[in-house]
């Protein structure tokens, strides 16, 4: 990469998730000397001191390239999704809980109330003492004045359900050669069409190595359950491996060390809802024309459907949350 352009500004921001995303950028090792060399980086809670104040006083568009990784739960989520919107040129939905909602969209299966008691409640694993019940509030007078905290959303959204976004890059985390890969692409103006997955279109089977062979499955194990030979198929051997489903771009790592494939790229190209597509993929394996014999396989090889197929994507999914029933 040449260093004779002027410095660009680059801002990494996290809103709901776990922060991984933001470690992986570390990941691309000794690049990241090019990185601070190529960009400013204007903000980066995980790493790097940068006052909102300051992006806010910034003129629109100023920054080139945003790595926004997270899903939207709260209002000062959303409020920096617009601000890093309207102050950004490119902005890139970084890794699964941006993309897809990821692990806190699975939080979709409850609504506010049922996720503040599970952390709030005296006598639960996060909040052992509690006798008053004391729940966050958006406001809260005290002698001084009035205190605030975000509004936390009953609903997870993705960030494309909140802002524009222009390109996605998936994976929780995303690999480090394909952050590096969206980095150059944008210092040398080699972006591809807005909209697009920065990565590969195929599947996690296309990069896997596995022998296959006819899928004939009658019973699904859980992990714990068997050691697979590390040449067949996962699925093969009656493991769900979601890469049949699955967008690819890692190299097929999981199956590489005899773990199949969870999903954490999420849908390939042309696929609104990856779980409908993975169950129509396992569907199409299990061994036996009888119902019930299939309902059996489905419920003691995948005791938990949601967690299963929609365990990086429910908050994209066409169901995106569980419905609500209206109380009274
Ligand atoms: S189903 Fe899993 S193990 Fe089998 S080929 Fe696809 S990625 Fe590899
Ligand atoms: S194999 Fe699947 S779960 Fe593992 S890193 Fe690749 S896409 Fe993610």
């Amino acid at each position: 990469m040449s260093n004779d352009k002027p410095k660009g500004k680059l801002a990494i921001y996290w809103a709901a998730s776990c922060g991984g995303c933001e470690i992986s950028i570390l990941a691309i090792d000794e690049k990241i000397l090019d990185v601070a060399a190529a960009f400013d980086i204007v903000m980066f809670p995980c790493g790097a001191d940068g006052k909102v104040r300051d992006i806010e006083r910034m003129a629109d568009g100023s920054i080139d390239l945003c790595l926004f990784n997270g899903g939207i739960r709260t209002s000062e989520q959303e409020y920096m999704a617009q601000l890093m919107r309207r102050k950004s040129k490119v902005l890139v939905a970084f890794g699964s809980c941006a993309c897809d909602g990821c692990i806190p969209g699975l939080a979709n299966m409850n609504d506010r109330k049922q996720v503040f008691d599970t952390v709030y409640k005296e006598g639960s694993s996060t909040t052992p003492v509690n006798p008053q019940d004391v729940r966050p509030q958006a406001e809260t007078n005290v002698p001084e004045g009035t205190l605030h905290l975000p509004i936390f959303y009953d609903t997870l959204k993705t960030l494309d359900q909140t802002v524009e976004v222009d390109y996605y890059l998936p994976g929780c985390p995303p690999e480090a050669e394909n952050i590096w890969k969206a980095l150059v692409a944008v210092l040398e103006g080699k972006l591809p069409p807005k909209g697009s997955v920065i990565g590969v279109n195929t599947t996690v089977c296309d990069e896997c190595k596995r022998k296959r062979g006819e899928k004939k499955i009658k019973k699904f194990y859980r992990t714990w359950q068997i050691i697979p030979d590390e040449e067949t198929c996962l699925l093969e051997q009656g493991l769900l491996c979601c890469g049949i489903a699955t967008r690819a771009g890692c190299g097929a790592l999981c199956p590489k060390v005899n773990s199949p494939c969870i999903g954490c790229h999420g849908a390939n190209d042309g696929v609104t809802d990856f779980g409908a597509r993975l169950m129509s993929g396992i569907a199409s394996v299990i061994d036996s024309n009888d119902p019930d014999e299939i309902d059996r396989i489905i419920s003691e090889g995948i005791p938990d459907p949601v967690g299963t197929l929609y365990r990086f994507t429910l908050a994209k999914s066409q169901l995106r949350r569980k419905k609500k029933v209206a109380s009274g």
